[in-house]
């Protein structure tokens, strides 16, 4: 069996591991020059889901190295206003923070040139008359295989013509990330779990990358020959703002920040120092659009998998945890048919069901976690923009 994944992302490279791992022989083309193209450096929560899925699809000696370099996160979440005066405080458990830049570098060890192809942008693909499917780049080139994976992301070519009526949708949120090194006191403005600064009209979110390990000595120790990125702890912050009230990007290197000290004028000074201190070429803005999954396409060669099907907002903290879970899924499915125990369209047909169900699932939760971040007015204004005209999901249709 060969398998083609479409997409380098955190789900298409944990499905090749797992598949490689399994003997199978895939194929990753990736769309960006290189694993540094883009900006890709931010916080992720993992729940226990989506460190299973890292467990069960990468090899054992790297397990270790997951491990090392993941940030613990204790203590209870908080709120607070502007002036940094508490206004309440909840448990929290069941999360723990990875850098995702660092995460995709520990998902590429040992995927050579022959299983990851870096530049290489899918235009479409070809359903063959004897079933195989042949993937058609930018470039001319193509590839064949007996399935084809679109692990390419909130704007998927392969969901494109596979699903065409699946689009995305704006909320109309916009989201500015950065992140600061981190220092004793800055710190300080994070002693939980988290910690969520109110104010009238927008959310500022705290959250600390403080790795148990530096990357890059762990995988000296752990994984030699294996190179990470020299990343230091960091503080995460993030501003949500309403549809409509977002001012134009301010131009610049740092643009990010000015956009957000704009948003705090007379905040705590800390909040704003921290801002003032952050890594520009880590910060950015970002829009908050999500894909529900529509209804189900005739089964075949081609499948879907992570955000590509069912992008969530970064308020629900899931959109990874469920990548993750699909290419672990897909992985277990797969060499069932590859396995001889059922045949290669029953594994595509199971898994498409139940990772429709529970991706539609997802995109829900994300946007129900978005509501309580926005002030009032806006709350409907992003949830129905977010529904777009496809409110329909799959799920029901799912026997
Ligand atoms: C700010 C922020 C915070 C987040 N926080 C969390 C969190 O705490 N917890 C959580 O679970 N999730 C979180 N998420 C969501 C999470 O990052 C995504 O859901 C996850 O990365 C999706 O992985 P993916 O592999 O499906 O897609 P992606 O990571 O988007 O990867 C898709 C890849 O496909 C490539 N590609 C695109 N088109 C083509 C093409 N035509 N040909 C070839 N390659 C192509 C792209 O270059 C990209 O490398 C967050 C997201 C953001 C933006």
């Amino acid at each position: 069996m060969r398998v083609i994944v479409i997409g380098a992302g955190l789900g298409g490279l944990c499905l090749a591991q797992g598949l490689r791992r399994a003997g199978i022989d895939v194929a990753v083309y990736e769309r960006d020059a290189g694993v540094t193209a883009r900006f890709q450096g931010f916080r992720i929560g993992l729940a226990e889901q989506g460190l299973a899925a890292l467990r069960g699809c990468l090899p054992e000696e790297l397990h270790p190295l997951v491990e090392a370099t993941l940030g613990d996160l204790t203590g209870p979440a908080r709120a607070v206003d502007p002036w940094l005066r508490p206004l309440s405080e909840h448990p929290m458990a069941g999360v723990i923070a990875a850098d995702r830049h660092v995460l995709r570098h520990i998902l590429l060890a040992g995927l050579d040139d022959d299983a990851l192809r870096f530049g290489k942008e899918l235009t479409t693909y070809h359903v063959r008359s004897d079933g195989r499917v042949e993937a058609r780049f930018a470039d001319g080139t193509s590839d064949t295989a007996d399935l084809l994976v679109g692990a390419d992301g909130i704007n998927s070519a392969v969901r494109a013509r596979l699903a065409p009526a699946v689009r995305p949708h704006d909320t109309g949120v916009r989201f500015v990330i950065g992140r600061t090194p981190l220092t004793d006191r800055f710190a300080g403005l994070v002693p939980g779990f988290g910690t969520r600064v109110v104010a009238q009209d927008v959310s500022m979110l705290l959250g600390l990358m403080r790795f148990r390990r530096s990357p890059r000595e762990a995988a000296a120790e752990l994984v030699p020959g294996l190179s990470l990125p020299g990343t230091a702890d960091y503080l995460r912050w993030a501003m949500l703002l309403p549809p409509g009230r977002t001012p134009e990007p301010a131009p610049g290197r740092d643009g990010a920040q000015q956009t957000v000290l704009a948003r705090t004028e007379g905040w705590h000074p800390e909040l704003r120092a921290v801002v003032e201190a952050a890594d520009p070429d880590n910060s950015t803005l970002l829009s908050i659009r999500v894909v529900r999954p529509g209804p189900r396409w005739p089964l075949g060669p081609v499948t879907l998998l992570g955000d590509a099907i069912h992008a969530t907002s970064p308020s629900g903290g899931n959109g990874a945890n469920t990548a993750l879970r699909d290419a672990d899924l897909l992985r277990t499915l797969l060499l069932d048919a590859h396995a001889g125990r059922r045949t290669l369209p029953d594994a595509v047909d199971a898994y498409e069901r139940r990772m429709l169900r529970y991706g539609a699932e997802a995109v829900e939760h994300s946007l129900a976690a978005l509501v309580p971040f926005l002030p009032p007015t806006d709350r409907t204004a992003a949830v129905v923009a977010a529904a777009g005209g496809v409110r329909h999901t799959s799920p029901q249709s799912q026997p």
